[in-house]
C-alpha cells in the first residue's frame, strides 16, 4: 500500500497564522516520509458555526450573520498574514464564494426556523473545508506541492447526521482512487478532518473531535506506516494538563489504555481513533505542534511493564446519574432489557453501570434529551435523575494482576461522597462517579499520590 504517514493537526495548530506556519514548517520536515495532512477547523470555530446555526434555527438571522462575519473576518486576516498580496487576491474569492454559502445556507434556515441534523451539519462543516483551504494555500506559499483533497468525497458515510459511521469498504475504495495517485506524484495531500458525505453526495460530520478519527480513517485506507495526531500538549499525559500542573507525559500507552482514557475524558485523543489503526497495527504518535522536538506519546499495540499502579487518571465531567427503582418488578425477567432497549430507542449511550435486586443507576452525558428518555422510562419503574456528576476513571494494565489496588485508591477518599463504582469492564480502568465541584480536588489528590515515584521508562 502507499508509503505515506498521516498527519493531523487539531484546531489550535491550526488556530492563527503563526500556529498555520509552524504546521508548514513541521510537513516540510516531513516530506521526505510522504505526508497526508488532515486538519481540524481553526480552534473554537466549530463551536461558533454551531451556535450560528443554532440562532439561524430559532430564527434569530442577525445573531446568525453577525456571527459569520465574524468568522469570515477571521479567516481573511490569517490568509492575508500568511500569503503574499498576489496569492491573496487569488484566494479571497474563493473563500468569499465559501462566506456567500454559508450566510445563504443561515437565511435559509431562519426562513423555515428550523435546524435539523442534516443542516446542522451542513454547517458545521464549513470549518474544515475553510482550514483545509487556509492550510493548503499557506503551505503552497512555503513552496510545499500540495493539494486540496475535498473530504466529502473520499469519506463516505451512513445517514446517521452529527454522528456519521464511516463505511469503510467505500470510503477506502475513494480513498485509493483520489489520495494515492496524488502521494505517487510527490504532492502533499490535505484534507479536512470532521467531515464527509453520505452515499447521495450529503455532507455529514462523524462526531465532535472526530479529526482524529478522520485521521484515522485515512490512515487505515491508506496503509500509512503511522499516523501523527498534533497538538497543543506534548502528548498523552497522566492527566489533564489544566486540571494539574505536575501532570508527566506518558512516553508510551498501549492502544487499550488509550481508548479507556479517552472514553473517560482524556480529550486529546477521539476514542473511536484507535480502532482503526489497531486493526491494522499502525503506530499513532501524540505530538506538540508549538514543541514539535518533544517525542510525545507514542501508542502502541502493547504497553511494556509500568512500576506505577496506574498509567493516567481522567475524567469526565456533565454526568447525569439516572436512577431505576423497580419495587413492583422484583427480580422481573426482561426487566434490563426493556431499560437498555428504551436507552436505544433514545440514541443514548451509557457510561458506567450498577445493578442491586430491584434498582439499577447508571450514567450518561448531561448533553443528552433526558427529560424524554425519563419519561419513556418511567412507564417501566420509578425514575430520578440528578445531573453535576462526574467520571473519574483510573487507567492501567497493572489493574488486571496486581490485587488490592482499589483499596488504596479508596482509602485515600474516605472523606468523599462516591456515588457508583466500576471496575472489570476492561480489567484495566477503575472508575467512580462523584458530584462535579469535587473533580480537581480528587485528581489532584490522587495524582499526587499514584506518581509521587513515576516510572522513568514510561514517563518523561
Ligand atoms: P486538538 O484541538 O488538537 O484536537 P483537543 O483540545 O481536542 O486538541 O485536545 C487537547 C487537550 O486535551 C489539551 O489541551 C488538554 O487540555 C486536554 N487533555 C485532557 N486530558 C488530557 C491528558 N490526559 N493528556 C493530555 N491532554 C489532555
Ligand atoms: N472541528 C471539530 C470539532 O471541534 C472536529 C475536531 O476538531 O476534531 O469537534
Ligand atoms: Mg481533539
Amino acid at each position: 500500500m502507499a508509503d505515506c504517514i498521516v498527519m493531523k493537526f487539531g484546531g489550535t495548530s491550526v488556530g492563527d497564522a503563526k500556529a498555520i506556519e509552524r504546521v508548514a514548517s513541521i510537513v516540510c520536515e516531513r516530506l521526505p516520509q510522504h505526508p497526508v495532512v488532515v486538519v481540524s477547523a481553526m480552534a473554537r470555530v466549530t463551536d461558533q458555526l454551531l451556535q450560528m446555526a443554532r440562532a439561524a434555527g430559532s430564527g434569530d438571522r442577525k445573531t446568525a450573520l453577525t456571527l459569520a462575519r465574524e468568522l469570515r473576518e477571521r479567516h481573511y486576516n490569517t490568509a492575508g498574514e500568511l500569503l503574499g498580496t498576489a496569492l491573496f487576491t487569488q484566494f479571497h474569492s474563493d473563500l468569499g464564494t465559501e462566506f456567500e454559502d454559508l450566510e445563504e445556507l443561515l437565511r435559509g434556515i431562519s426562513a423555515v426556523g428550523e435546524l435539523t441534523p442534516r443542516t446542522t451539519d451542513h454547517v458545521a462543516s464549513f470549518g474544515e473545508v475553510l482550514s483545509s483551504k487556509l492550510v493548503t494555500a499557506a503551505m503552497s506559499a512555503h513552496g510545499i506541492a500540495s493539494t486540496l483533497i475535498d473530504s466529502r468525497e473520499c469519506i463516505v458515510t451512513d445517514d446517521t447526521f452529527t454522528r456519521a459511521a464511516p463505511l469503510f469498504e467505500e470510503t477506502n475504495s475513494k480513498l485509493r482512487e483520489l489520495v494515492q495517485p496524488l502521494i505517487k506524484q510527490g504532492r502533499v495531500p490535505v484534507m479536512g478532518g470532521f467531515i464527509g458525505a453520505n452515499r447521495a453526495g450529503i455532507t455529514t460530520t462523524i462526531g465532535r473531535g472526530g479529526s482524529d478519527f478522520s485521521a484515522a480513517i485515512v490512515g487505515a485506507g491508506l496503509g500509512a506506516d503511522k499516523i501523527e495526531i498534533w497538538t497543543d500538549v506534548d502528548g498523552m499525559m497522566t492527566t489533564d494538563p489544566n486540571l494539574c500542573p505536575d501532570a508527566r507525559r506518558i512516553k508510551v500507552i498501549s492502544f487499550d489504555e488509550a481508548a479507556e482514557l479517552a472514553y473517560f475524558g482524556a480529550k486529546v485523543l477521539h476514542p473511536a481513533t484507535v480502532l482503526p489503526a489497531i486493526q491494522k497495527n499502525i503506530p499513532v504518535y501524540i505530538l506538540n505542534s508549538r514543541n514539535p522536538t518533544c517525542d510525545g506519546t507514542r501508542i502502541a499495540a502493547r504497553a511494556p511493564h509500568c512500576r506505577n499502579f496506574f498509567k493516567a487518571i481522567a475524567a469526565k465531567k456533565r454526568i447525569t446519574i439516572i436512577d431505576i427503582a423497580a419495587p413492583r418488578m422484583l427480580l422481573a425477567h426482561g426487566f434490563l432489557k426493556a431499560i437498555f432497549e428504551a436507552f436505544d430507542r433514545h440514541g443514548i449511550a451509557i457510561d458506567v453501570v450498577s445493578t442491586s435486586e430491584v434498582s439499577v443507576s447508571l450514567t450518561v452525558d448531561s448533553n443528552e434529551s433526558i427529560p424524554a428518555l425519563a419519561a419513556d422510562l418511567s412507564r417501566l419503574a420509578d425514575v430520578k435523575y440528578e445531573g453535576r456528576k462526574a467520571i473519574v476513571c483510573l487507567v492501567g494494565e497493572n489493574l488486571r494482576e496486581v490485587p488490592g489496588i482499589a483499596a488504596h485508591v479508596f482509602g485515600q477518599l474516605t472523606d468523599v461522597k462516591i456515588r457508583m463504582i466500576s471496575q472489570g469492564a476492561s480489567e484495566i480502568n477503575l472508575t467512580f462517579v462523584v458530584d462535579e465541584e469535587q473533580v480537581p480536588s480528587i485528581v489532584q489528590r490522587l495524582h499526587k499520590i499514584f506518581f509521587a515515584d513515576p516510572d522513568p521508562e514510561i514517563f518523561a
